[in-house]
């Protein structure tokens, strides 16, 4: 300690940014990390401080997709996100802040439009997708890409007081769609009375906070890492009241996990979907 600290004391790994993680993790498993795909739908409070807490982590590919530009409320609730952004794109003030923190080491790719506009191989290519947008269409939409591909994804989103992670693992686990039917609000009820249905409508104001927002990325980005590298038991589903405080966490290996709805109209295999139906109409 004190003020005499030159670099020639500096410790060995004071080089490598990453050398905590890479010690925590062995070096082949943040090789792993380091060649894994990744995108993001929707760059909001959720996406923009998951796409911090990704790369923190390790991951260097990363793709960000989001139409909409930074608001004034959009301010307390993201860390890359200042006054000085007001107007412009989200995904392009993620992707300065990114670039700026962490250099050449990131592989980023953009597409300031909404996910609609976007090439389908955008959304089915990378190893795993993060949805975190605000409206069910886009959900619908994503889930059934990405179902169709067999390629797994992470529902995150807020729900009154709630905040929920869902791991969807294509016909292992259950998806959005098998849980959630756009206009089908008796089935809805009828899932929810029978315990089966896991959370209430979306998009309720109510517990969307910086420190929630924090804690929700912070638990996704941490299961990444143990789907990529196998270490640790993956949870398929984890929901917390930002109120109450109580949570509930299902895990990919016990019993209580939710299975895919034999009904489910994206699920079943056999089916032919039509994409254009599910896609948002304006
Ligand atoms: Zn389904």
């Amino acid at each position: 300690m004190g003020g005499k600290k030159t670099r020639r004391e500096q410790r060995v790994g004071d080089e490598d940014q990453f050398y905590n993680i890479r010690l925590q993790q062995g070096k082949r498993n943040f090789a792993k990390i380091e060649k894994t795909t990744l995108v993001i739908v929707g760059t909001g409070g959720i996406g923009s401080n998951l796409g911090l807490a990704l790369t923190g982590s390790g991951f260097r590919h990363l793709t960000m997709m989001d139409g909409d530009t930074v608001s004034q409320r959009n301010i307390p609730l993201s860390d890359p996100f200042t006054a000085r952004d007001i107007g412009e794109y989200k995904a392009e003030v993620v992707r300065r802040f990114l670039q700026e923190k962490y250099g050449r080491r990131l592989k980023l790719k953009i597409y300031p439009v909404y996910s609609d506009k976007v090439s389908i191989g955008a959304i089915t290519e990378p190893d795993l997708l993060f949805l975190g947008v605000d409206d069910r269409w886009t959900r619908l939409a994503i889930t059934n890409l990405r179902v169709q591909a067999n390629k797994p994804y992470i529902n995150l989103g807020f729900y009154g007081w709630e905040a929920a992670y869902m791991l969807v693992v294509p016909h292992e686990t259950a998806c959005w769609a098998c849980l959630w039917r756009l206009d089908d609000t008796e089935e809805v009820e009828k899932l929810r009375r029978e315990g089966k249905c896991p959370q209430p409508e979306p998009n309720v104001p109510g517990a969307v906070t910086p420190a929630s927002i924090q804690h929700l990325v912070g638990f996704a980005a941490g299961e990444a890492i143990k789907y990529f590298t196998g270490l640790g038991r993956l949870v398929q589903y984890y929901k917390f009241n930002v109120q109450t405080g109580d949570c509930e966490k299902r895990f990919l290996d016990s019993p209580d996990f939710f299975k895919p709805d034999p009904d489910c109209p994206i699920c079943r295999r056999e089916e032919e979907i039509d994409v254009s139906r599910l896609r948002r109409s304006s």
